[in-house]
């Protein structure tokens, strides 16, 4: 799960993917390599996840990897006076035990921004090799630049992009989702029951 910048809404379509995919029956666990975050701004994305998939928050981001201040997360290592984060660590602490039909991972902030002192989600999949990765980005203004610049960054794995907070009643949604499909034939998806079809 990545996404075109922050606060796109990686985490909530995530926790709705996850749902959705356990309503299908599925055995499904999250994982959080690196989370930062300001004190008091609610539940963390580990969380939010845990609690869609019914494990524990410090399972889904090892608590050594919580930093507790609105920055990337090697730059919170650094402002806390934490050790530094290798990129490889990160990916060999992403674990999912057997009988996991499926394994979401969230990065953290957009597809270049850095999760490690030493890398970044494009670093972090080239280690992981995911089956299939989700670029969740903006319905709104402005898309089109960002999706197709992540997108290229992430090649060559193919992304399932997901327009978040799509508005079929508004013209320039479905004026971006067409052109991201027809135009550059991205394959891109709106609703979450569709995208767990997808992804399954
Ligand atoms: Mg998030």
């Amino acid at each position: 799960m990545a996404g075109t910048g922050t606060e796109v809404g990686k985490t909530w379509v995530g926790a709705h993917l996850l749902e959705a995919l356990r309503g299908r029956g599925l055995k499904c666990a999250a994982r959080k390599p690196a989370q930062s975050f300001g004190p008091g701004e609610g539940p963390t994305d580990a969380e939010v996840l845990a609690a869609a998939t019914g494990e524990e928050a410090e399972t889904v981001c090892p608590r050594h990897r919580w930093y507790e201040i609105a920055m990337a997360p090697p730059m919170a290592a650094d402002a806390l006076g934490r050790p530094k984060i290798e990129i490889s660590k990160l990916a060999r602490e992403i674990d999912f035990r057997d009988g996991v039909d499926l394994g979401l991972v969230e990065t953290a902030g957009g597809v270049r921004s850095p999760i490690a002192h030493d890398g970044d989600t494009v670093d972090l999949m080239a280690l992981l090799g995911p089956d299939a990765v989700v670029l969740v980005a903006d319905a709104g203004l402005g898309t089109i630049n960002a999706v197709l610049l992540s997108y290229a960054a992430l090649a060559p794995a193919r992304a399932h992009v997901f327009l978040n907070r799509f508005d079929a009643g508004d013209a320039l949604h479905v004026a971006n989702r067409m052109w991201l499909s027809e135009r550059f034939g991205l394959h891109v998806v709106t609703d979450v029951e569709q995208l767990a079809g997808t992804v399954r």
